[in-house]
């Protein structure tokens, strides 16, 4: 369903929820049954914040072009430690 704006020249604007692709260009005034004009705006987007769209252009970069790796990228600083459990496992 989407959302489409009409114009009644006695009521003013009003709102239609139809399929989408299927608004006709005149609708029925549920005020006074005349005939309203279709109106075109803008869509309401939502603005996002300046993280938000760097993430965005860098997804949509990695999709085009991802980033060739050629070596092993070094280790952390930080060893890790084995499972303690594993000290209690049986040796041979
Ligand atoms: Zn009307």
């Amino acid at each position: 369903m989407a959302t489409y704006e009409y114009l009644c020249s006695r009521c003013g604007p009003f709102d239609v929820k139809l399929a989408m692709g299927t608004a006709p260009e005149v609708y029925g005034c549920p005020v006074c049954a005349g005939s309203a004009r279709r109106v075109y705006s803008s869509p309401g987007l939502l603005p996002t914040s300046n993280v938000a769209a760097a993430l965005h252009d860098q997804e949509e970069q990695a999709r085009e072009a991802p980033a060739v790796v050629s070596e092993v990228p070094p280790r952390s600083g930080v060893r890790q430690q084995p499972h303690p459990a594993l000290s209690r496992l049986p040796r041979p």
